[in-house]
């Protein structure tokens, strides 16, 4: 008898143990097995994570035995397992569900799976003792192909239609003992890309710096330890070519690669670019069906070396041997997970590379405060850049609008500015074609009473609603004192409402204020009549749709493509030569310490839109406040400008990357019981800050930004610290304390990307 210790896969933080019957051996670490559990005993499954001789372990109380084991080898290897049992410690989360996360639903379930039939000759038989002619058709079909044994067998479908005979007599050879069945599990296939849309393979001649950059890496590589490279360059800089021919260093010296991206920027594109240029490709993205994802990953698990693509959770993709791990666009938050467990794909990426001796790089153009810290102070982090665009383009010129001169010669409320709308034209004119960002939804996202100051505000949610236009309300019956047209919509909790004609407090008239991509639309066609104008946004657009769109703009169907921060990435059109981003100042407006970094980022990647060939291209910045560092040094495209003055508040606030950071977040629908539970987590942090003399700071207990979302409170704890060291072990110290309520939700989040 054995004895195993298990982790549950949801959200327990505890370590069970069973004993283990001889009946079921051998068992290994990762392997799943059905056990009894708690009172009722119901049947749950369990990760088994350690398993040793029943007589070493010594429990004082009678244990459960394990009824079943579920999977026939282990879905996580050593590799995964020890990367699991990192993220449980440091993102501060049961390690059950860590695991259970590591896998794709569809791998648990083995959703698509069939088994296939094969059938070959039993060498004992005496042939001439058969007497049906089917029989013998069989028999002689076998002889033909060489089916004598498992190896050689052949799929039963392929059998019958060969000899022509159908299963009953197929049947009573079986039955007879004269031919034998094997069978194999199958996975569906999946058809990648489309025949036909597969790319040539183009042999690129790298420039000087591509070159530099590449020797680099491979030395790296040949090296076999652990190293990550940031790679720091603009957009179409070559930087995807030198993953490729990274990858195939690794590749040549039999190792697998893993390639991170954030999930918008996986087009079929992007999937052709590296298909084109690698036999062995798996990709893990959203659009995959169940089946077709648990084939690629059982892909991963079987072929060697190997190319994984796909979005954040390809970090767990279970190559066996990994040469190379490379995440692009590095500083993307989407790389966080927003569910538990909380973990930064490009961090666990990291952290892969250091376990399997790989070498991570981290691409971008707009590197993460974060990475290039470490580059300045770690041995392990270099930094290389590759300075200029692969084509030599001239770079956009940049044109900031001061949104509070325009609105002031102009008395009323205008989207764009006389500027922008001038531009528009004559690029219109000249048959070229045009980009508007703007990123928010909806028509306008204030419904407000200008006597009284009241505004509409979500039930649930301590937020405003956001006004949308609609063609289904537009021809609505009975609208008593409701504004037609439309309806007011939360964009936290996605509850609709009606929107009255008069204020419900002084029964002024309502009016609409604040932006929205809706109302641009609107401004421009009213603006520029016959101009050809389409809105996207995850409002208008199906991704289907979206792909359509993108070929009849390329086609030069459509004049402006007006929308949201989808058309930031990736899009290259050359007849793009105007680009505006009509409010800069809606992401500096985010309580966030990153707010200024996000915008650069965002203008910077808005701008790479424009000027992507010959022609040119202009960029225009509508905002009010054109000094603000932010928008100041991303119109100068000087980036090493703003991370020196943005480095200066970081370092006076203990932000990152000076201090670490950690909020505990803890939401409950009662108030007073809230205010109570936070007040004592405070308490209970604070004790453990003072008896271990540690150096971290406490903010808090707060409101969050949004202090109510779906009918919970919110209040937040923030700790900051320059000793990661001491967090890590104050969370853990923290994670073993009974909660001061059973009712009240808690969340640690460690390295936040956000803050709301
Ligand atoms: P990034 O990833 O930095 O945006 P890419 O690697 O995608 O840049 O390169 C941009 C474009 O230039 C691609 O179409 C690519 O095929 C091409 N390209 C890259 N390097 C070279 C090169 N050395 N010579 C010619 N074309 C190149
Ligand atoms: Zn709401």
């Amino acid at each position: 008898m054995q004895h195993c210790n298990c982790r549950v896969d949801t959200g327990v933080d505890e370590v069970f143990s069973y004993l283990l019957p001889d009946s079921l051996l051998p068992v290994e670490p990762g392997q799943r097995l059905e056990v009894p559990f708690g009172k009722s005993n119901k049947l749950s499954t369990v990760f088994c994570i350690e398993i040793t001789d029943a007589k070493s372990a010594n429990v004082p109380y009678k244990l459960k035995h394990v009824k079943k084991i579920v999977d026939s080898v282990p879905l996580l290897d050593q590799r995964l397992l020890k990367l699991g049992k990192w993220i449980s410690e440091y993102y501060i989360c049961p390690l059950g569900e860590v695991l259970s996360s590591m896998l794709p639903a569809a791998v648990k379930k083995n959703t698509g799976t069939k088994s296939l039939k094969s059938a070959f000759i039993n060498s004992q038989t005496d042939i001439e003792t058969i007497r049906g002619k089917k029989q013998k058709q069989i028999i002689e079909t076998l002889l033909q192909l060489k089916a004598f044994d498992a190896e050689t067998a052949v799929e039963t479908e392929k059998l019958l239609e060969q000899s022509g005979a159908t299963m009953a007599p197929l049947k009573k050879l079986l039955h007879a003992g004269i031919v034998k069945l094997t069978s194999r599990t199958v996975y569906s296939d999946l058809p990648l890309i489309p025949d036909g849309m597969v790319l040539k393979t183009k042999n690129v001649i790298l420039n000087d710096d591509q070159k530099k950059a590449l020797s680099e890496i491979e030395s790296r590589i040949e090296s076999q330890k652990f190293s990550v490279v940031l790679l720091h360059g603009v957009t179409d800089s070559g930087k995807t070519e030198v993953y490729i021919k990274s990858i195939e260093k690794a590749i040549a010296s039999g190792k697998s690669a893993i390639v991170l991206l954030p999930e918008i920027a996986l087009t079929a594109q992007t999937i052709q670019r590296f298909s084109s240029r690698f036999e062995n490709l798996a990709v893990m993205h959203s659009q995959l069906t169940a089946s077709q994802r648990n084939a690629q990953w059982q892909k991963i698990k079987s072929a060697s070396p190997i190319v994984v693509i796909g979005a954040r959770s390809a970090v767990f993709a279970p190559v066996s041997k990994l040469g190379i791990i490379v995440v692009d666009e590095e500083h993307e938050p989407s790389y966080k997970q927003d569910t538990a467990p909380r973990y930064n794909g490009r961090d666990v990426a990291v952290k892969l590379a250091q376990m399997t001796d790989a070498v991570c790089i981290l691409g971008s153009a707009t590197p993460s405060l974060e990475t290039l810290n470490n580059c300045a102070t770690k041995s392990h982090f270099v930094k290389l850049s590759l300075p200029n665009r692969v084509m030599n383009l001239p770079k956009p010129q940049m044109k900031v609008v001061d949104m509070t001169l325009s609105r002031g010669e102009r008395g009323s409320f205008h989207i764009l500015s006389q500027e922008l709308e001038n531009a528009i034209r004559n690029t219109i004119k000249r048959k070229e074609q045009v980009i508007l960002m703007l990123n928010r939804r909806g028509y306008s996202n204030f419904i407000f009473c200008p006597s009284c100051r009241y505004s509409l505000k979500c039930r649930n949610c301590d937020v405003t609603l956001t006004f949308h236009k609609s063609e289904k309300h537009q021809h609505q019956p009975n609208l008593k004192n409701r504004i037609a047209g439309g309806f007011a919509v939360c964009h936290y909790c996605l509850s609709q409402t009606l929107v009255p004609q008069k204020c419900p407090v002084c029964g002024g008239n309502v009016s609409m204020i604040g932006l929205g991509t809706q109302r641009l639309e609107d401004e421009l066609k009213q603006k520029i009549p016959d101009v050809r104008v389409v809105r996207v946004d995850s409002d208008s657009m199906q991704k289907h749709d979206y792909y359509h769109l993108l070929k009849n703009f390329d086609a030069g169907q459509i004049d402006i493509l007006a929308g949201t921060q989808i058309l930031a990435k990736g899009l290259h059109f050359p007849n793009v030569t105007l680009v505006g981003i009509i409010s800069a100042d809606t992401s500096l407006q985010l309580p966030d310490f990153r707010a200024n970094e996000r915008t650069y980022q965002l203008i910077c990647q808005v701008s790479g839109r424009a000027g992507r060939s010959s022609k040119g291209g202009t960029v225009f910045i509508q905002t009010f406040m054109p000094q603000q560092p932010a928008i100041k040094y991303a119109v100068e495209d000087n980036f090493q400008g703003f991370v020196d003055e943005e480095l200066k508040h970081r370092q006076m606030c203990l932000l990152p990357p000076f201090g670490r950071l950690a909020i505990i977040r803890i939401r409950d629908t009662k108030f007073d019981r809230l205010t109570s539970a936070a007040q004592k987590i405070a308490e209970q942090i604070s004790g453990i800050i003072s008896s271990c003399k540690f150096n971290i700071k406490m903010n808090g207990p707060a409101d969050a930004a949004i202090a109510r979302i779906q009918r919970y409170h919110r209040k937040q704890i923030i700790l900051q610290t320059r000793n990661p060291v001491q967090l890590s072990e104050l969370l853990s110290r923290f994670r073993k304390l009974k909660p001061p309520s059973s009712l009240v939700q808690i969340q640690v989040d460690v390295d936040p990307v956000n803050l709301l």
